[in-house]
């Protein structure tokens, strides 16, 4: 298949709003790869640009071997799915299917045949004389990649595949769409604003913000090690407790707390720096009873998330939040405290 490799590729859009600010990104042969970040980061014009419906104002985009940032779209050997799907509502099935092989001038029975073969591939085979509005919305989903598959692309460009789906639906299409990509080993650049999503799904992530990217990782590592607080905050679906603190010596002063100094700031954070202190709810170990070192205060409130709940200490006005397993929950107005896992605090000092 295919590498993909952005270097330094701007987009400024005529009115002047730099999407895409000289953007570097090496992503590997056969890899899942997921473009996290919030609404208006860039993503869709990373993809688009990617694809050849934008042009990039600089920078290059290489697909494997070949320098495509001047090829139009047909010739980059991409299949891309849009979020909308934008299947063509005047079309059967197996024409939307069909399509980019009409525009590679393939015959009337080629198409047809390969459009069926994809439609078996992914259980469409009985709808294909239907009309897109004829389907349920995980179809039409369906038919979307089943268009981008056709033309047996080396790279896979899916733009929020999966966020028209409901709940449970988007669960289910979360899965076929992985074992998918592991069976056929295209080099996929999935996007999407669910962190959640992309933490379930992709071999690597990288976080953007305002047309940059933020950090690089796998999924335990943006999980574990965000590497500032735009990527701290915005992965994890329980908000991570971010602390403002000061370095004391070998320790850090949090809400009025002594607690041990991460291993990792040691050398790189001075006595008396003012600094943010991070742990996730994840790795707050909740105790009825007194523990050194550990956030203490009044239960504010206890949410119920299924097997475990979110529990809020309201540690001298800063509200803490730990999750504890099932059957350990505390009531409301008890004393409790939260006690950091060793190894799993970080510090910083970006603001
Ligand atoms: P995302 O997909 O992450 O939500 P987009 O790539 O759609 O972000 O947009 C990035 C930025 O570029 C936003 O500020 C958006 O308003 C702007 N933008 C997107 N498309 C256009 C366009 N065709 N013309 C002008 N500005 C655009
Ligand atoms: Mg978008």
């Amino acid at each position: 298949m295919a590498v993909i490799t952005l270097s330094g590729l701007t987009k400024v859009y005529p009115g002047g709003v730099r999407a895409l600010d000289a953007l570097d990104l090496e992503i590997a042969d056969g890899e899942f790869f997921a473009l996290l970040g919030p609404s208006g980061c860039g993503k869709t014009t990373l993809l688009r640009t990617v694809a050849g419906l934008e042009t990039a104002t600089a920078g290059s985009v290489r697909i494997g071997e070949t320098d495509v940032t001047r090829l139009p779209p047909g010739r980059r050997d991409v299949g891309m799915v849009f979020q909308d799907y934008a299947l063509f509502p005047h079309m059967s099935v197996t024409d939307n299917i069909a399509y980019p092989l009409r525009i590679k001038k393939a015959a009337k029975n080629e198409r047809h045949a390969a459009a069926a073969d994809v439609a078996a591939e992914l259980g469409l085979d009985g709808l294909l004389a239907r009309r897109p509005s004829e389907l349920s919305g995980g179809q039409q989903q369906r038919v979307a990649l089943a268009r981008a598959m056709v033309a047996r692309p080396q790279v896979f460009l899916l733009d929020e595949p999966l966020s028209n789906l409901d709940a449970r639906l988007r669960l289910e299409a979360r899965t076929f769409l992985k074992k998918l990509q592991r069976e056929l080993g295209v080099t996929t650049v999935f996007v999407t604003h669910d962190q959640a999503e992309a933490l379930a799904m992709a071999d690597r992530i990288a976080v953007m913000e305002a047309g940059r990217i933020r950090q690089i990782g796998t999924p335990a590592e943006v999980f574990r090690r965000p590497a500032n607080l735009f990527v701290a905050a915005f992965i994890g679906s329980t908000p991570m407790n971010l602390v403002d603190a000061r370095v004391r010596g070998e320790q850090v002063e949090a809400a009025g707390v002594l607690l041990p100094l991460p291993e990792e700031a040691r050398g790189l954070v001075t006595d008396g720096q003012a600094v943010v202190y991070g742990v996730r709810p994840d790795y707050l170990d909740y105790s009825p009873s007194p523990v050194d070192g550990s956030f203490s205060g009044r239960v504010a409130v206890v949410e119920n998330l299924g097997s475990s709940s979110l529990v809020t200490l309201d540690v001298e006005g800063v509200l803490i939040h730990a999750l504890v397993g099932e059957g350990s929950e505390p009531e409301p107005d008890e004393h409790g405290w939260a006690v950091p896992r060793a190894g799993r605090a970080l510090l910083y000092s970006d603001g």
